[in-house]
């Protein structure tokens, strides 16, 4: 059967075969890993998965036409689930702690990234996600306070998971060859991190404070607390500063005295 790709489905399959095992390497997948990928299309990643001969391995694919491909490609050697990543509870994948790989179109990647974390579930389902972003994308989560790049992405990311850049990757190891470059990170998630009740405070907390990142942050504070005098004290902020200088950690607090308010 000859796959056309579907542009809606931002499907750029992986032809470079030394950058499959380079992605599939970040994996380190053992004989007792399980092993989920999403937006498998064609199988080329997947089949490097089952080189280094995982316990299970499961596929999330929205495409019938590549389901049926990769069926019979694989066979019995794979789970299959044909659905909208979006729509799938993660958690009720596998009891075994998932490494979840994911060439998924890049919008996709950044809502599922989002999902997962935001999903209050106290039980931790994956081992570590290995996920490529298109690269400006990619900049945006890793960037540090006080640069430019630096706001909801990375404050919502480091709140529950480690980032860490793995490589860039070229456009021409895809076909079709998009017209961006690409970057591949490894998320593992914290040991500890600030507990809050609903994690849309958060959500509500960054996007209050960098709809406007050039204002001061005295004028974000004012709107979200009656009394932000107080929050001011108490956290010891400088309400002259701008919200790229306020630290990952500053947020967390700021979300969890909003939460407090709210009770
Ligand atoms: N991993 C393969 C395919 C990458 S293309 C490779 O690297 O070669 C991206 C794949 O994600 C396509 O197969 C597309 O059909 C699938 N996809 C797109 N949106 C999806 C969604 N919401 N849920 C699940 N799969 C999706």
């Amino acid at each position: 059967m000859k796959i056309r790709a579907k542009k809606s489905l931002g499907q750029n399959f992986l032809i470079d075969k030394n950058i499959i095992k380079k992605i599939i390497n970040v994996g380190n997948i053992l004989s007792n890993s399980s092993v989920l990928e999403i937006g498998a299309g064609t199988g080329n990643l997947t089949e490097y998965i089952l080189k280094k001969k995982p316990k299970k391995i499961f596929v999330i694919e929205k495409d019938e036409n590549l389901v049926i491909k990769i069926k019979q490609r694989f066979k019995e050697k794979i789970n299959i689930i044909n659905k909208d990543v979006l729509k799938v509870e993660e958690n009720t994948i596998c009891s075994d702690k998932l490494i979840v790989f994911g060439n998924l179109p890049y919008n996709i990647s950044t809502q599922i990234l989002s999902k997962w974390i935001v999903n209050d579930c106290q039980n931790i389902w994956y081992e570590k996600y290995i996920f490529m972003f298109q690269k400006e994308v990619a900049d945006r989560i890793l960037a540090k306070k006080d640069t430019k790049n630096y706001g909801r992405l990375s404050i919502l990311t480091n709140w529950k998971l480690d980032v860490k850049k793995m490589f860039n990757i070229n456009s021409s190891c895809f076909l079709p060859k998009p017209n961006i470059q690409s970057t591949l990170l490894m998320f593992t998630p914290k040991k500890s991190f600030l507990k809050l009740k609903n994690s849309k405070n958060l959500e509500i907390i960054t996007r209050t404070f960098f709809n406007q990142r050039r204002k001061k942050i005295k004028k974000p504070l004012n709107q979200l607390f009656k009394n932000s005098n107080k929050i001011t004290k108490k956290l010891k902020l400088d309400v002259n500063l701008r919200p790229q200088n306020l630290a990952p950690e500053i947020y967390y607090e700021i979300a969890k005295e909003y939460e407090k308010l709210r009770n």
